[in-house]
């Protein structure tokens, strides 16, 4: 029996922490403050991929740039005042974007997407879940090529570290797709890449199977942590109590902020997105059977459960700024150029946040607070990457030989966390 953990966060992320450290036979109790997979893992496009190695920060965004400050690009939008309030994490951003930082962003995220393509692989079949996944990948559409400096350095990152991907022109994309206008003259078909129809269904089967194994899920809202003799405590905002020997803090958006009362400088900003669900093709009309990105037009529509689900591009503001809505109305006119989107079904957008780091990279391993440990930043890819991360994060905090490189996502890589304890 190894000793005790509290995972604080029931996301993607911290269900499959929960998971991992139980089979390696912690005594783990998980908390959030909502049901799990209620927060940025209900709301993405359910996408998972081997494509996501190319990080928004790429070489290729030097040159997007001009056009991006205008502010009214659907890729990309931001708060002045936020910008500014963050000016040292946008500077950090746009420096990873350098071919160097670059390359070692990709190379760690693709052994980071890799095991974790593999470890969603078995925790489906073992939740009984495996209905969930599609395995017939998902495309990216360009509109006009020679006005995306993006697709050719996509192509050819992906050439160079395998991932099976084939150009389409028109007529390949109709023939794939009959259900879209015939407004893409190119797209790149990823072909091994996965998605699922419900990604807060996954969570919540994740998590059931945690429970299932014995483990206790808290629905209570952490409102402090405190360093004890033998561990830690964590207080709840209905006055309860907990202890554990260790804390795994994955509360993917909000783990900046809770670590600030442990004196921990976290440098993460939040690329919000939105989405909205739509009834999609009439009865008897072609409808959408696989994930597309317009990436141009800076949108993501997913076929789900639920309906078609349009998700937008990158709003960089405050977690909790109220939602603009602006990005949502562009990316459905988009749309609606390219295929028939039919009835909005939600009543208001959903609202979410990726965490960023200023290098893409997620952050797993052990602050500088002995057993305190991170598993959060992971921004457009965590519904991808929570069992990878988990995976790596569990042969860290029981001392064995990590399944891939730790170094990428070491907290330490950031100067000025904080100072150790
Ligand atoms: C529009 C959009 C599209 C995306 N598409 C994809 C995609 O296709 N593929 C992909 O891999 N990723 C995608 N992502 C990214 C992905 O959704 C996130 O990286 C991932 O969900 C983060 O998971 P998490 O577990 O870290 O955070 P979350 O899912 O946000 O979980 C954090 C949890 O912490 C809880 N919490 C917060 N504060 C407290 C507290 N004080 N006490 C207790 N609990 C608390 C919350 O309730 C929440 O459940 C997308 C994101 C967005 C916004």
């Amino acid at each position: 029996m190894q000793g005790s953990v509290l995972v604080l966060g029931a996301g993607m992320v911290g269900v499959s922490c929960a998971l991992e450290l139980q089979r390696r036979g912690f005594a783990v109790v998980l908390a959030d403050a909502e049901d799990p997979g209620s927060e940025t893992s209900h709301g993405n496009a359910g996408v998972l991929t081997r494509s996501s190695i190319v990080p928004l920060n790429n070489p290729a965004l030097w040159r997007s740039l001009p056009g991006l400050l205008s502010n009214e690009s659907a890729s990309l939008r931001y708060q002045p005042g936020y910008v500014l309030r963050n000016l040292g994490w946008a500077a950090r951003f746009l420096l990873a974007a350098r071919p160097k930082t670059f390359e070692r962003t990709v190379a760690a995220l693709d052994q980071l997407i890799h095991l974790s393509l593999r470890e969603h692989e078995r925790l489906l079949a073992e939740s009984a879940q495996g209905a969930r996944l599609r395995r017939d990948g998902w495309m990216f559409l360009y509109r006009d090529p020679r006005r995306s400096p993006g697709m050719r350095l996509q192509l050819e990152v992906y050439r160079r570290c395998g991932v099976d991907v084939e150009e389409l022109d028109a007529a390949a994309i109709r023939a794939l797709e009959p259900a879209l206008e015939p407004i893409f003259a190119r797209g790149l078909l990823v072909r091994s890449a996965h998605s699922v129809d419900d990604p807060a269904a996954v969570v919540r089967g994740y998590a059931d199977l945690f429970a299932q194994r014995g483990g206790r899920v808290l629905r209570r809202r952490a409102a402090g942590l405190a360093r004890q003799d033998r561990g830690w405590s964590v207080r709840f905002d209905d006055g309860s109590v907990e202890q554990a020997a260790q804390v795994v803090i994955a509360l993917g958006p909000w783990s900046a902020e809770f670590l600030r009362g442990s004196g921990l400088r976290i440098p993460m900003a939040f690329e919000r997105g939105y989405h909205m669900h739509y009834a999609g093709a009439a009865p008897g009309m072609p409808a959408l059977t696989r994930p597309i990105h317009d990436a141009q037009a800076g949108y993501v529509l997913s076929p789900m459960r639920r309906g078609l689900r349009l998700s937008t591009g990158v709003e960089l503001n405050d977690l909790d700024a109220p939602p603009n809505h602006a990005q949502l109305e562009q990316a459905q006119r988009a749309a609606g150029q390219a295929l028939a989107l039919g009835a909005r079904l939600d009543d208001h957008p959903w609202k979410g946040a990726r965490p960023t780091l200023p290098d893409s990279r997620p952050m797993i391993g052990e602050l500088p607070r002995r057993g305190l440990w991170a598993a959060f930043g992971h921004q457009h890819i965590g519904f991808s990457t929570g069992p990878g991360s988990a995976s790596l994060l569990g042969a860290l905090m029981s001392g064995e030989a990590p399944p891939i490189d730790p170094a990428p996502f070491a907290p330490r890589r950031f100067a000025g966390l904080g100072r150790a304890d």
